[in-house]
Formats: structure tokens, sequence, C-alpha cells
């Protein structure tokens, strides 16, 4: 394998996506940085979320480079840290849950070109139902700080009537300060619809302080086949 691996790097040379080292999109450092860890925690509302990985050091650049930086190779270690979260998640849950993505605002998507999101899914096995639409005016939650993060984020988002009766996990990438989770939930029970639990790749340690230690949250065992792909 190491062989096959030494002679992709020569015709196609890339730097670890994590820490810059050369010959491997990702190395055996920065890849066990994303083997292990599931974070609880409460957004306001009180619903749970899950995050696989801290968004610090070479795991936000690992993200990051896959987000940003058009680094979908990847994809598939990253994808693993997600279904941990996922599965973590759905292990709260006593009814087949469903997977609902935070959608894009237009600019967002242009700029990219894909769905960090929904290739990850892909990558882990899961496909995400499309519930939730962009609300018109909604300005990109990136270059706001927190206050106007709140602020914008009221009525940002919209839940197709699909959504009733039906129980979803918001998956996103990142989660901060909870607000964008919070406004997806808002709008999915608007629209009748359940939220079982939230799960992040990722989540920002510092900018949480509303969070409770997962001491407090009451979490049964795992039972993965209980997310419908
Ligand atoms: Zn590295």
């Amino acid at each position: 394998m190491r062989a096959v691996l030494d002679a992709v790097a020569v015709i196609f040379p890339v730097d670890c996506a994590g820490c810059g080292a050369p010959d491997r999109a990702l190395c055996e450092l920065c890849r066990a940085r994303l083997s292990a860890g599931i974070h609880r925690q409460l957004i306001a509302d009180g619903t749970v979320a899950v995050s696989a990985l801290r968004y610090e050091g070479r795991v936000r650049e690992m993200i990051l480079a896959f987000k940003e930086r058009g680094r979908t190779d990847v994809v598939r270690p990253l994808s693993r840290a997600l279904r941990r979260a996922l599965e973590a998640a759905a292990g709260g849950c006593s009814a087949p849950v469903e997977l609902c993505t935070i959608p894009a605002t237009r600019p967002a998507l242009r700029r990219r070109g894909y769905r960090p999101v929904e290739l990850l899914l892909r990558s882990a096995g899961f496909r995400a139902a499309r519930v939730l639409t962009v609300a018109a005016g909604t300005a990109q939650q990136k270059s706001l700080g927190r206050t106007e993060r709140e602020g914008n984020l009221q009525g940002s988002f919209r839940a197709a009537r699909a959504a009733r009766g039906r129980t979803f996990i918001i998956v996103d990438d990142i989660l901060t300060t909870g607000a964008t989770a919070l406004e997806a939930a808002r709008a999915i029970t608007a629209a009748g619809g359940a939220v079982a639990a939230v799960a992040t790749l990722a989540f920002t340690p510092r900018r949480v302080p509303d969070a409770v230690p997962a001491a407090v949250v009451r979490v049964p065992v795992s039972r993965p086949g209980d997310i419908r792909a």
C-alpha cells in the first residue's frame, strides 16, 4: 500500500492538508487527529449537538483546506469523523431519523462549486433530505460577528411542508455559536417536523459559552442502522 501511495505522490505531488508536509494528502500525524473523539453539548433550545472534532490546529487546517481550498482529496478521512458524530447522534433516537443539511447561500455555492457537507455525507454512505431552503435576502454568516449572526439568522431558513411528521438530525460542518443549527431547528419544527439532534464534523471550542458539560446529557447506546440512508 505504501509503495502505491508513494507512486501516486510522485505522479500527483500534494502536500498534507493539515500541516503542509510533502507527498501525502494527509500525513499520519494529521490523519491520527481525525480518528477519535466525540463532544456533546446543548444548543440554546436544549437540542443535543454532537461533534467529532475540535476546530483548532491541524484539524482546522484540514477542514479549511477541504472547504475553502478545493482539497476534496481529504473527503474520506473527514467523512469517517462525521460518520462517528452521526452514529453517536442517532444513538439517542428512539425512532428512525433522516439527515437534514444546512442549505448553502448562492454566493457560497458559486464560490466553492461544491457543497462540502453533502460531499462528506456521500463519502460516508449517507444521503440528506433536502427540506430546508434559504429565505431571500439572507447574508453570509461567515462575514458577521456573533450578535449579528444571531440577528441575521432569524427567519432565514424555511422547511418544506413535506417535513411534517418526520424526524431529523441536522448536519453541518462546524458548530460555532449554534445559531445556524438553532435556526434550522426552528424552521423544521415550524413546518411540523421534529429535530432529534444536531451532528457536526467539528465544533469551535471557545466560541460556545452556553455549552453545558456532556455529563448531563443522556444518550443511549448507538444504533447506526437507525439512520435512513
Ligand atoms: Zn500533516
